[in-house]
């Protein structure tokens, strides 16, 4: 984040002097104590200070890309995940791609009929079921998708660094948000790559 001269002049302050009461900063600056609360207030949110009641404010000493680095190391899963789209497994290739374009997206889960995730299908999985001239209505989805266990999976609460990761490691577009339940894994959501660029587009943004 940017901060404004102010702020930089009250964390220099700091620095030298912590710990000091909001009252010492302010005379310093020749301001009053209202006039500098909301420069407090976000530099403390922001973590370059940290305040102690009956104490004053101090310096953490940390920058801004630390801070910003255990921001984005905060971010989870299901603070970003979108809505996932699914098809049963008894679907056909045809069904698939027609699903693919019609809900705009580049993976698709695949459900048993208990609604537990048994496979993915990425946009080359249908490419590659399309070659050849086979009627692709006779085509099952279950036959040519990706299936169980070798699912690469998140869960809600994870972070979205370790979703990320698996991401690049695995060379997969997306992963199913999952929730354990009896019979298998429910899917609840779905992070891709796009999410990750909203994530990173949203931290930008929120920055300014
Ligand atoms: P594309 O095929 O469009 O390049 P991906 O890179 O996502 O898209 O898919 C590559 C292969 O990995 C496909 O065969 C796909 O079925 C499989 N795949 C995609 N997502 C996962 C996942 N979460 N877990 C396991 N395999 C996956």
């Amino acid at each position: 984040m940017e901060l404004s001269n102010r702020q930089e002049q009250i964390i220099e302050i700091v620095k030298a002097n912590g710990p000091i009461t909001g009252e010492h900063i302010a005379d310093r600056l020749n301001l009053t104590r209202a006039t500098l609360r909301p420069d407090l207030a976000i530099l403390t949110m922001a973590g370059f200070l940290e305040a102690r009641p009956r104490v004053g404010y101090f310096y953490t000493g940390k920058t801004g890309s630390e801070l910003l680095t255990e921001k984005i190391k905060k971010f989870k899963v299901h603070e970003y995940q979108s809505v996932p789209i699914v098809v049963r497994e008894d679907a056909s290739v045809y069904d698939a791609i027609s699903t693919m374009f019609l809900e705009d997206v580049g993976t698709l889960f695949v459900v048993d009929n208990n609604a537990c995730l048994t496979g993915v299908l990425s946009r080359k999985d249908l490419l590659r079921a399309s070659i050849g001239n086979q009627d692709l209505n006779a085509i099952p989805v279950h036959i040519i998708m990706t299936r169980m266990p070798n699912i690469t999976i998140c869960f809600r609460n994870d972070l979205m660094i370790d979703a990320a990761k698996k991401l690049i490691n695995k060379q997969i577009d997306g992963l199913p948000v999952v929730k354990e339940k009896e019979n298998g894994l429910e899917i609840v959501g779905r992070i891709t790559k796009t999410t990750i660029t909203k994530a990173f587009v949203e931290l930008i943004m929120d920055e300014h």
